[in-house]
């Protein structure tokens, strides 16, 4: 896809690129749902900008509004969980309780004006579990929304792999962080900002996820790198964001027909 096709979606699909008027006639003639991509600006390795899942979240969420026809596009929330990552510089944490009042905040915001659903997609495993705490929150306060969080982490990283292996390139990332996918999507959407020359592959094979969690990234990979990013190419990267958009897509209908059937 063109930059330029990229551009053109965004001002078609992101709220902040939209009018009021605007706004209010696509929720009059159906665009009732709205995708809210949850980022973090933390250490994606010598090769990926800080701003990796932010980037890949907006991408998405404008990628799934197209695929839906009916939905708009929130701001992306930028900055989310990070402390595992906060010893590489230029990483920004706000903790937990920091993101969810964002997300609280966002959500009760669109959750008006005749929105129906709010699908919350985070593109950063460390806001899968927060998301899957405050989802079932909102769901309560706001009986008239449906709230769909994309938040699982096993069936988001199986999407992934399978996708690169459907062009050729067989890897097994068990935690996804800067390697093959991320490296991938980001040559498909922000070209410019990767620096393929700086890639090299850091910790391979597996690794615990709760020895990140409690002991840092720089227990287990020095560059901030899981996986090999030397494999990634601009074409597995489109067809990557392909796979999890239809996958997602998929998911958010059959949410929004299991609450209105
Ligand atoms: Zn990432």
């Amino acid at each position: 896809m063109s930059q330029e096709k990229r551009r053109q979606r965004r001002n078609q699909y992101l709220l902040e690129r939209l009018s009021w008027p605007d706004i209010q006639r696509r929720i009059e003639n159906g665009s009732r749902t709205v995708i809210l991509p949850i980022g973090a600006v933390e250490q994606h390795g010598p090769h990926l900008p800080l701003g990796t899942d932010s980037f890949i979240g907006e991408s998405l969420g404008c990628r799934l509004a197209a695929e839906l026809g009916d939905a708009l596009v929130a701001p992306v929330i930028r900055v989310g969980v990070s402390e595992e990552h906060t010893s590489f510089s230029g990483t920004i944490s706000v903790g937990i309780d920091a993101l969810f009042e964002t997300i609280r905040g966002h959500v009760r915001s669109v959750a008006t004006h005749g929105v129906e659903t709010v699908v919350l997609l985070p593109t950063h495993g460390g806001n899968i579990p927060p998301v899957r705490t405050i989802a079932p929150e909102l769901a309560d306060e706001l009986p008239e929304t449906t709230v769909v969080p994309i938040a699982d982490l096993d069936r988001y990283t199986k999407a992934m792999n399978r996708a690169l292996s459907e062009v050729g390139i067989e890897i097994d990332e068990p935690v996804i962080h800067a390697g093959a996918t991320e490296t991938a999507a980001m040559l498909a959407i922000e070209p410019d900002l990767v620096s393929m020359e700086d890639a090299d592959p850091g910790h391979e094979g597996d690794v615990s996820y709760a020895r990140i969690l409690n002991h840092g990234f720089e227990a287990v990979t020095e560059s901030g790198v899981l996986g090999d990013p030397t494999v990634a190419t601009t074409e597995a990267g489109e067809h990557l964001l392909s796979v999890l958009t239809e996958e997602f897509s998929d998911w958010i209908h059959s949410e929004r027909t299991a609450a209105n059937p």
